[in-house]
């Protein structure tokens, strides 16, 4: 049986009453509670959120491309360094349907305090503590040795924040992605895959965040191993 719903009847900011009629059927209720209908205030309210949202992702861009301009990857054709975050916070958006702000800030920032002269006060300064915290998480301490790091990533990757084991999973499907296709000039065979390796030693401890990411990793992992093995 379906009959007629008048209903979300509410007065515009311009004093007419707004009305709205729609079919329904009996038990549709049972499908889960109707979203709201933005009025126009609240849409004008959320189209300037988006704005913000587009104009401080950009400006985060913005920021990480400067800090990283003289810098290049290690691969044959040194492509510029700033590919590598725009591909992390790419990964995380596209495959990861992630649309958390500090989140994409933060992943576009990862490596700003760890690879150039940023420091983080200057992010806070500039994006705001939470940014600064979800960045700081990212960032190793270059003092100590390679391998020190390398086992800390591993051992500290299951006490990272949410936000921290998203990006870390984009970063190291972007790594993966990278020593497959276009692996550092210097690196051997059996570097390239002491690095896959150790990267799914770091994924491990960061599963159960963001299960297409996840998914995607392990897809990149193995493309990766049978090429290696090829
Ligand atoms: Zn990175």
């Amino acid at each position: 049986m379906v009959k007629w719903c008048l209903h979300d009847s509410r007065v515009s900011h311009a004093g007419a009453a707004e009305f709205r009629v729609r079919w329904s059927w009996p038990g549709e209720a049972a499908l889960g509670p109707r979203r709201p209908r933005r009025g126009r205030r609240e849409q004008e309210v959320a189209m300037s959120e988006d704005r913000a949202d587009t104009a401080n992702l950009l400006k985060a861009i913005e920021f990480a491309s400067r800090k990283h301009s003289t810098q290049r990857r290690k691969d044959e054709d040194a492509s510029p360094y700033i590919n590598h975050p725009i591909a992390v916070t790419h990964l995380l958006a596209d495959t990861g349907g992630v649309t958390d702000l500090v989140t994409l800030m933060a992943a576009v920032l990862h490596d700003t305090i760890e690879d150039t002269q940023t420091t983080a006060e200057e992010l806070e300064a500039q994006f705001g503590r939470t940014v600064r915290k979800v960045v700081e998480e990212m960032t190793d301490d270059k003092s100590l040795d390679k391998a020190v790091r390398k086992q800390r990533q591993v051992d500290h990757a299951p006490h990272l924040s949410s936000r921290a084991k998203a990006i870390k999973l984009a970063d190291k499907i972007a790594n993966v992605q990278d020593v497959t296709d276009t692996p550092p000039a210097n690196w051997d065979l059996a570097r390239r895959i002491d690095y896959l390796d150790w990267t799914e030693k770091v994924v491990a401890g960061c599963r159960g965040t963001n299960a297409p990411l996840e998914k995607f990793y392990d897809e990149v992992l193995k493309r990766g191993r049978a090429k290696f093995r090829s």
